[in-house]
This record gives structure tokens, C-alpha cells and sequence, in this order.
């Protein structure tokens, strides 16, 4: 694999002003990401600038579920379903080693909105709009096996339960992988660099687009034969900021999580909760490494880069726990962290809080040659990145469009983890640690995340590594991973995973920026407040409870 660190991010740096390029996108996220994807495995030549870290926005701020959404189907929102279930199916075989069959309960109560009857026609819809291409189908459970599958399920007035199948995900490091695939096929990316604002031609057409690099201070104009805005809840900052005449199209909404340890919600699947006097569903999440609890929908009209959860939210989410795992006694000494983010949904007229449709929204301005894409689902972001493109190119001449190939983003992310190279990584793990003389379960979980990958990642590393240099050497040389906030926040689940955030491996891992990025003293004393002043940002809730 081609590395894409920082080193790479200068060389663009300098690229960025010497070509016209077809396609330059604006915002790395899961919707940037898969637009360079595409374009780049057409053969478009490709350039996206993200003003933050890659996925710093609403894509690893999501319930990292790749789901057809079960509540949609009250909606009667079909074609969202199916596609969205169509799309977990191809994830599984683009991306193994990030995405991960779960079962999930639906516990019904007598109370509850919907009869054990509904639900069970809900179930076979669910697996039929998929094909039947699911992990496993749906089972019906009554109250004593429901309750015998999850010991601490609330068991007064249970009537049964259903099990279907969905999929988990590690949202940040999906967008990460799927910016390095557009890069194998000759894209070019950037984080930390910002889209000011356009400049036009007599005939309103884009001529360029100022960029800034926040790290340098640096500006410089790009060509492009067109232009993407996939900034998520960014999108009306950007249109106003190009566009003066801009009209308002979002109406974003906040959600919450929060993580806490397996030990202290051992659940035996997913399971789905229904928040009480309202039709919002309440998911705990078990994943490798932890708990996540989630999500509330509120409407958010501030900055997005500055949300974050509140206590109230926080309760909320406990609330709910303990109607239905009243043993647990979950408090708020045992939430290991929070995380918000901003649903970039497109205003629909809904006059209720949470109804707004989760359809994607793409309109091209013709006559200036830019896209945008809003809302939608990350599930869905493959397909969507495809419309996106096949709209792009709709604005090209024939002559120009008959250049370019049909997308190939069936195929998997990387050449090493197809299915059958991963199910392969996962059972030589442990010939892999004693070749390398390593712990066996630390090498299995390089194996689960990078799959065939990990063999490189132990060679070409030092031998007396630990598991987190490792990480930070991955991190650093082929995800543009340029600080400590977003080593710990996005590249791995240090700071959502572990009650300490991961600060007994601090000087470890600094140990690695250091060395790759040359940081001094000073640089790491800044480097750790920094993080230290994010993880208070992201737990502020906490003075308030
Ligand atoms: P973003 O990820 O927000 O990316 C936009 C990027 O643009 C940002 O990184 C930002 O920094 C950048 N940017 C902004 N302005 C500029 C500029 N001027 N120049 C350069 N860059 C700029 N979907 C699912 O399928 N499953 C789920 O489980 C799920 N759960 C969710 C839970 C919550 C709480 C939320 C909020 C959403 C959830 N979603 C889920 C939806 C999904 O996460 C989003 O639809 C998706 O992440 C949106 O991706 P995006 O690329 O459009 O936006």
C-alpha cells in the first residue's frame, strides 16, 4: 500500500495549484470520502481538502451502525431499506475488517407501542428487503427465553422478543480506508486545509477555489473542472460562504452516546429500546471493546463543530437504560465518555423533532459546475457517492465523460482484506505472534482490524514496538494522522473505550509522534494539553450533573 502521511500531505500541498483537476471535493467525511473513491476508480483525476481532521465530523460521531434502520419500516420509508440493506450486504465484502455482524434483541413489553404481531410481519419484511442475503434470520423469543438470552433484561410485564441481524462499524476509520483506496487510485487528499470561498467566471461558472491550509497559514487557488460540497452539517456554511444569494436547506439534529465497559452492561446482543412517551428507539451497542448507548435527535442550530453532549442529555440516555436493565444500575461514574455529532438532514417542512427523512439530497447547480450532497445515511454512502459522481459527470461534454470507466467500488477497500484474505488473517494470528514473538491476543486484534495487512504493519515496525507504537506508526504513515487528539479520538478507541483514556500509554505513544514528526519538547507539552483540553470539552457535561 502507498503511505499517505504527512509527508505525502506536503507533497500535495504543492500539487494543488499546478493542474485542473476534474473533480475537487470539499469535506472528508464518509461522503467525501466515497465521492474520491468513485471518481478516482473512473479515472477522474481527483483532489479533496478537508478542513479538520479526516472524519472529524459527523461520520465518527454516529451510532457506527451499518443498518437498514428497522423504525424506518413504520415509515413505510421501503426504498431506504433496501437500499440500505443491499449496501450492508456489499460492506461485508468490501470492508470485513471493519464491519461486523450483530445480533440485536427487540424486547416487547405489554405497554409497548407494537404488538408482538406487527413486529414479527415488521421482522420478515426487514429480512426479505434484504434479500435474504442476512447473517442469520430473525428469531421470536418468548418472555422466558428472552429472558434467559439477556439475564438483565427488565422481565415485568415481558411478552417475547424478536433477534434479527445488522452490522457494526468503526465509522472514522471506515472513512479512513476508504480515503486511502481513493488514493491507491491516484486520488489526493488533504486534512486541515479549508474551503473559503470560490471565485467565478464572467458565466458564473467556478474558476477556482481558495484554499487554506490551517497548519501553515498558507493559501492557494484550485482548479477544477467541478466541485462537490459533502460537508455535512457544514452545508450551509459553505453555500453562504460561496454563494451570497445561499438559502438555508439543513435542518440539522443532535445526537448523543455514551460508552460504558462490557463488565458493567454485559449484554449478550444489541438490543433495541423504546424511549418511553415518545417513538425514538434507544440502541446498547455491545462491540469489541465496549458498551455504546445511543442516540438522542434533537434539533441543533449551533456551530457543528462545537457540539457536545449536555447532562440532559447524558440522564436521558440512563433514563432509559434503567427502564429496561434495572439491576444494572448504570450511574454516571460508570460512563467511560460521551460523544455528540450533528445529523446533516435536509429540512423536509417535518414540523417534528425527529421526523425529519433520512433520504439524501444531491442538486447540482449547473451553471456554476459545484454538487452537493446532504443527509442520507452512512450505510448508504457508497451508493450515494455513486449518484453523486454519475451527476457530476452528467455536466461533462461527451468527449470528456467517454474517458472514464464505470466505477469499480464493488471490489473490497484494500487488496488485503477481501473476505477470504481476512477469515485467512484471522486464523494465522497466532503464527504471526510467534513469528514475531509477540503477545497472541494483541496480534489477533491487529488482525481483526487491518486483517492480512497486520503481517506488514509487525515487519516494517520496530520489534520492541508495544501495540499502541504500532498503532501510532500505522496511524501516522497511512492515515495522515498528524496530532494526539486525533490519534486518541479517531484512529483508535483509546479515549471511548477505556475509563483511563488511555493515558498509562501517553509517553509511549508520544514516544512515536515524537520520533516520526520530529516534535520537540515544547510541541509535546502542547501536543498533551491539547488533548487533555479535548477530552474536558467532550465530558464537560460532567461538572453538571
Ligand atoms: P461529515 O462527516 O460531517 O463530513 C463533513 C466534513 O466536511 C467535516 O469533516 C468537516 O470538517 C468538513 N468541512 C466543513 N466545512 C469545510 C470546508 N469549508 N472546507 C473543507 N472541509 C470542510 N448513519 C448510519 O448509517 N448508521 C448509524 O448508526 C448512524 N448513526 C448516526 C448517529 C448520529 C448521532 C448522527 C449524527 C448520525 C448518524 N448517522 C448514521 C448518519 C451518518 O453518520 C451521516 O449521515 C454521515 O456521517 C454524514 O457524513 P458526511 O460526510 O456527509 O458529513
Amino acid at each position: 500500500m502507498r503511505k499517505f502521511s504527512f509527508e505525502e500531505r506536503s507533497q500535495y500541498w504543492d500539487r494543488l495549484d499546478q493542474f485542473e483537476f476534474d473533480l475537487l471535493i470539499i469535506g472528508g467525511g464518509i461522503n467525501g470520502a466515497g465521492v474520491a473513491r468513485d471518481a478516482s476508480s473512473r479515472g477522474l483525476k481527483v483532489a479533496l481538502v478537508e478542513a479538520n481532521d479526516f472524519a472529524s465530523g459527523t461520520s465518527s460521531r454516529s451510532s457506527k451502525l451499518i443498518h437498514g434502520g428497522i423504525r424506518y419500516l413504520e415509515n413505510m420509508e421501503f426504498k431506504l431499506v433496501f437500499e440500505a440493506l443491499n449496501e450492508r450486504t456489499k460492506l461485508f465484502q468490501i470492508a470485513p475488517h471493519l464491519v461486523h455482524p450483530l445480533r440485536f434483541m427487540i424486547p416487547l413489553y405489554e405497554n409497548s407501542r407494537v404488538g408482538m404481531f406487527k413486529m414479527g410481519l415488521g421482522m420478515w419484511l426487514y429480512d426479505a428487503l434484504s434479500l435474504f442475503q442476512t447473517p442469520e434470520m430473525h428469531e421470536r423469543l418468548s418472555a422466558d427465553e428472552s429472558y434467559k438470552r439477556m439475564p438483565l433484561l427488565q422481565k415485568k410485564d415481558l411478552k417475547g422478543s424478536y433477534v434479527y441481524s445488522d452490522a457494526y462499524t468503526d465509522d472514522d476509520r471506515l472513512v479512513h480506508e476508504t480515503l486511502r483506496s481513493a488514493h491507491e487510485m491516484g486520488a489526493i487528499a488533504l486534512n486541515y486545509v479549508k474551503a473559503k470561498k470560490a471565485n467565478f467566471r464572467e458565466d458564473g461558472k467556478i474558476q477556482t477555489v481558495l484554499v487554506y491550509d490551517t497548519l501553515t497559514g498558507k493559501e492557494k487557488l484550485v482548479r477544477a473542472k467541478h466541485v462537490v460540497g459533502s460537508v455535512g452539517p457544514w452545508t450551509d456554511i459553505l453555500g453562504t460562504d460561496f454563494f451570497p444569494q445561499w438559502k438555508k436547506v439543513l435542518r440539522p439534529t443532535k445526537g448523543i452516546h455514551i460508552t460504558v465497559s462490557k463488565a458493567r452492561l454485559p449484554l449478550s446482543s444489541a438490543i433495541v429500546m423504546a424511549a418511553e412517551k415518545s417513538d425514538r428507539i434507544i440502541f446498547g451497542i455491545p462491540r469489541h471493546e465496549m458498551v455504546i448507548i445511543g442516540t438522542t435527535d434533537t434539533d441543533f442550530n449551533e456551530n457543528p463543530g462545537e457540539v457536545v453532549a449536555t447532562a440532559e442529555d447524558v440522564k436521558y440516555l440512563l433514563g432509559v437504560v434503567e427502564q429496561y436493565f434495572p439491576g444494572a444500575q448504570l450511574k454516571t461514574e460508570d460512563i467511560m465518555a460521551t460523544y455528540a455529532g450533528v445529523r446533516p438532514l435536509v429540512n423536509d417542512g417535518s414540523s417534528i423533532e425527529g421526523k425529519v427523512s433520512r433520504e439524501h439530497t444531491i442538486w447540482t447547480l449547473d451553471d456554476r459546475h459545484m454538487t452537493f450532497v446532504a443527509g442520507g445515511k452512512y450505510t448508504t454512502y457508497r451508493l450515494m457517492a455513486q449518484e453523486v459522481v454519475d451527476k457530476v459527470l452528467s455536466c461533462f461534454s461527451l468527449e470528456q465523460k467517454s474517458l472514464f470507466q464505470r466505477p469499480k467500488t464493488e471490489q473490497p477497500l484494500l487488496p488485503e482484506v477481501s473476505p477470504d484474505l481476512y477469515q485467512q488473517a484471522l486464523a494465522t494470528a497466532s503464527h504471526l505472534a510467534e513469528t514475531f514473538m509477540r503477545s497472541p491476543s494483541e496480534v489477533m486484534t491487529l488482525c481483526e482490524r487491518y486483517g492480512m495487512e497486520a503481517q506488514a504493519i509487525l515487519s516494517r515496525n520496530p520489534t520492541h514496538y508495544s501495540y499502541w507504537q504500532l498503532e501510532a506508526s500505522q496511524a501516522i504513515e497511512y492515515t495522515m494522522c498528524l496530532n494526539l487528539v486525533d490519534f486518541y479520538s479517531r484512529r483508535v478507541p483509546l479515549f471511548l473505550a477505556r475509563a483511563d483514556h488511555g493515558e498509562p500509554v501517553l509517553e509511549e505513544v508520544i514516544e512515536v509522534f515524537a520520533e516520526m514528526l520530529t516534535w520537540n519538547s515544547e510541541k509535546i507539552e502542547q501536543e498533551k494539553l491539547l488533548l487533555k483540553a479535548y477530552m474536558s470539552h467532550e465530558l464537560s457535561w460532567q461538572s453538571k450533573m
